[in-house]
């Protein structure tokens, strides 16, 4: 049985996510913002879950239908073979609806709609006029678009960057997802130098880290859908998790780094990498960011840094920027990546980023800039 699977993703970062979907072997359907569909057997929610490193959730996709008033919502709603992934005690409501430029928005009159056609749908199903739901959990999304409404059921629970080791955060965290689907966006691969110099609670660090020794991003953690009995099987989530097992390598080149002014913002990143398995692979260290050198060429610099969340800080952005600067005039062979939000980061940097793109971090817009050193000699890093 093939079934289309919906992987909502960071707005803009929907090509990585893509490429991660066709590197597990499966189909797209459809790309659209925000958002990647694609076929798979029942195994692909399992597979999905765990290794994913850019994808928000995986939904099952039930349908997709226009509705512009609440009656046409009910009446194909109801038309959906509900019973074919609602077992008779599920427990099952539209945890979520979200409405984009569409004549339905209202969340809450959306959900009550829905919930009231699939129960009467499944009542004529199952012949009964009450549900005990005390079952497994079928919690669904609805997302309008222009009038079409796309409906999934979630197999993901607590959402995916939420990947199980990240228990100390810094005051302004980048989501773990958006750090991977960044770094999976350059050429950087696991025996080329990472640098992290506002590393903050290490997610970069620890996403590259994990990328290197082949770690899935869901091997931490469970998933709502694990306790579905029908369409997916224990043995199915078994055999995805001995897959990951199976695939974690120990990496023998790797020259990770994470740096931060701030001891204790240090101590929260060590302790976050111990969690994700990768300590061993990280090296972390307080220092401020006008200290840092390496002494290698065709590194990689992963930048997070303050983007003036605060008044006070906002004087201080000219100074750090020109510094960043200096810093990279002084590794002229590197390359580097900087995530912000504060607008005149070019300016202080003084240099102009070779790409530039505009990222939503969380609701903040943010820049993605990209200033690209000369590639390494080819021999070392033939592939
Ligand atoms: N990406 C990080 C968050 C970075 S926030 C995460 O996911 O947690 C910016 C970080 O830069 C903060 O932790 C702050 O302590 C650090 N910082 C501020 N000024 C600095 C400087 N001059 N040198 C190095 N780090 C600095």
């Amino acid at each position: 049985m093939e079934y289309e699977w919906i992987a909502p993703c960071h707005f803009g970062l929907e090509a990585v996510c893509k490429k991660e979907i066709l590197d597990l072997g499966y189909e797209i359907v459809q790309v659209e913002d925000g958002r990647v569909t694609f076929r798979g057997g029942p195994e692909a929610a399992c597979r999905a879950n765990l290794f994913l490193r850019t994808a928000e959730r995986v939904l099952l996709k039930v349908g997709a239908f226009r509705a512009i008033t609440f009656d046409e919502l009910f009446e194909k709603t109801k038309a959906l073979p509900w019973e074919e992934w609602i077992p008779r005690d599920g427990k099952f409501w539209v945890a979520k609806a979200t409405s984009i430029k569409s004549t339905l928005f209202s969340a809450s009159d959306i959900q009550s709609i829905m919930k009231k056609a699939i129960v009467d749908r499944m009542k004529t199903h199952y012949h009964v006029t009450w549900f005990s739901e005390t079952g497994a959990s079928y919690p669904l999304r609805a997302f309008f678009l222009k009038d079409v409404v796309t409906i999934g059921i979630d197999t993901t629970g607590d959402s995916l960057h939420k990947r199980g080791y990240r228990k100390l955060v810094s005051k302004a965290p980048i989501t773990e997802t958006l750090a991977a689907a960044l770094i999976l966006l350059t050429p950087w691969k696991g025996d080329r130098i990472f640098v992290d110099p506002f590393c903050g609670s290490g997610t970069f660090p620890i996403e590259a880290a994990m990328m290197a020794a082949h770690i899935a991003p869901g091997m931490n953690r469970s998933f709502l859908a694990e306790g579905w009995d029908n369409l997916l099987s224990k043995k199915m989530w078994y055999e995805a998790a001995d897959e990951a097992a199976s695939l974690v390598i120990e990496p023998e080149e790797t020259d990770i780094q994470g740096y931060d002014i701030d001891g204790d913002m240090v101590k929260a990143a060590r302790e976050n990498a111990r969690e994700a398995g990768v300590d061993h692979l990280i090296h972390f260290q307080q220092r401020p960011v006008q200290a840092l050198s390496h002494p290698k060429k065709y590194g990689f610099l992963f930048m997070n840094p303050p983007y003036g969340e605060r008044l006070e800080e906002k004087a201080a952005l000219p100074e750090l920027y020109r510094e960043i600067g200096e810093r990279l005039a002084a590794l002229p062979s590197w390359s580097a990546y900087m995530i912000t939000s504060y607008e005149d980061a070019e300016k202080y940097v003084g240099r102009k980023a070779d790409k530039n793109r505009k990222i939503y971090n969380g609701m903040m817009k943010s820049y993605f800039y990209q200033f690209l050193g000369p590639k390494p000699p080819r021999r070392k890093y033939e592939e």
